[in-house]
């Protein structure tokens, strides 16, 4: 997204460290819809490779499975069939130790069951009670491919490669899941439909930046909202997804993650969801009538604003540190203001990971400057359980909600005021 405008009360970087695996390509949870043909031009520019970087080995596709076939690995089921390029597959058996081994939470924390009401098919329904942060469930994916197919000798793109994944590298169990999968394009060949239905992004793998998506028997089952109450990440260095609550679930609640971005309006989001997925959605967002709808729409619109600036780069803590060290200034001036993104995000469900780390961030800095411990733990704690779904680990917010004093913001204000005693 592009902006030439600045915003400038929500720049501001995280002090804590960035956690999640170094190796993990964290991309927003959208499923891809379709294979791009390269042969169809407006399919081009984002899907096919740029002109200089096609190689020889971009050709043709690569057929393999992860973790290679050994003998000495006892479970078959976690095998992922690869569809990729060669230098792609020869640089992720390069990787150290490649793929790590993961657990998932055992016994199961949800039951996969048809979903009733509004769905067709089946959905994912919480066994027990998940808090924000649980992991739900990591799963090695059935099929990985990349979102580019080469054309093959015919000149049309080579779907072929789709069939022989499935029809000869799984083994028959993992095909039959494959298989049970549902399929929104009857249209096209059953491989290839039961992939643009259940694929999810997970962004480029090591030797060629096109994306990938990945197909899974459970995480695939996942219904869409533009309220979700879980996230999907992918985790490269382990070969896994992984499904992690973004909000309170309690037994027998369905869970959610989004297929597409959250901030566009409800009329975009629909419109995207019945093209890409050929339904209506009908969530809590998508069902507001009247005022509730424009005020959705424009929150959603205030949120994708301030994510068109780059909140991850040039960021200071500049206008922060020029209220501490000012009394002149309000003390609620930017809690007040961290405060309602807040609350716009919660209210929209709209966790978004970057946004949200900087409320987070200028929050509990804020009332670490005004010395208000009860504020830094409650939001720190609350950072602490958003970080670790977004990436696995607290970011450190854990040790700032033990010792808020401790933190270089505590009682700035103060501070400045004592320097300032006329102020
Ligand atoms: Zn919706």
């Amino acid at each position: 997204m592009s902006s030439g405008m600045r915003r400038g009360f929500l720049l501001s970087t995280t002090h804590t460290g960035r956690g999640g695996p170094a190796l993990g390509s964290r991309v927003t949870p959208k499923k891809i819809a379709e294979i791009k043909i390269p042969c169809h031009p407006e399919n081009q520019p984002e899907e096919a490779p740029a002109k200089g970087e096609t190689t020889d080995d971009m050709t043709h596709l690569v057929l393999t499975v992860v973790p290679p076939s050994s003998p000495l690995l006892p479970d078959p089921d976690m095998y992922s069939a690869l569809i990729s390029f060669k230098t792609q597959k020869e640089k992720l058996l390069a990787i150290p130790g490649f793929p790590t081994s993961f657990t998932t939470p055992s016994p199961p924390v949800y039951r996969v069951q048809r979903a009733g009401g509004r769905f067709q098919g089946l959905g994912m329904f919480a066994t027990q009670e998940v808090h924000i942060g649980d992991l739900i469930v990591r799963e090695r994916a059935l099929l990985i491919t990349t979102q580019y197919v080469p054309p093959g000798p015919d000149g049309r793109p080579n779907i072929h490669a789709f069939d022989v994944a499935v029809h000869q590298q799984m083994s028959a169990p993992r095909r039959a899941m494959y298989l049970a999968l549902s399929n929104i394009f009857p249209e096209l060949p059953q491989t290839l439909g039961i992939l643009n239905t259940n694929s999810l992004y997970i962004g480029a793998l090591p030797g060629y930046n096109g994306a990938c998506g990945g197909v899974f028997n459970d995480i695939s089952r996942i219904n869409h909202s533009c309220r979700p109450n879980a996230v999907f990440w992918w985790d490269l260095q382990s070969f896994s997804g992984q499904i992690r609550a973004l909000a309170p679930i309690r037994p027998g609640e369905q869970i959610f993650i989004t297929y597409i971005d959250m901030w566009p309006t409800r009329t975009v989001r629909q419109a995207t969801l019945l093209k890409k997925y050929r339904f209506r959605c009908a969530c809590g967002a998508c069902t507001l009538t009247g005022a509730y709808a424009q005020y959705s729409d424009l929150r959603r619109a205030f949120i994708a604003m301030q994510l068109g600036d780059d909140l991850d780069g040039s960021t200071t803590d500049a206008d922060l540190l020029a209220w501490a060290g000012n009394p002149a200034l309000p003390d609620t001036m930017l809690v007040n203001a961290a405060e309602l993104w807040l609350n716009w995000l919660l209210g929209e469900r709209e966790m978004e990971e970057r946004l949200s780390r900087v409320v987070f961030s200028r929050l509990c800095k804020a009332y670490a400057a005004l010395e208000d411990e009860e504020a830094v733990k409650k939001y720190a704690r609350q950072a602490a359980a958003y970080e670790t779904a977004w990436t696995g680990s607290d970011g450190g917010w854990l040790a700032v909600a033990a010792a808020p004093q401790e933190t270089a913001w505590w009682g700035l204000r103060r501070k400045a005021r004592e320097s300032n005693p006329s102020s």
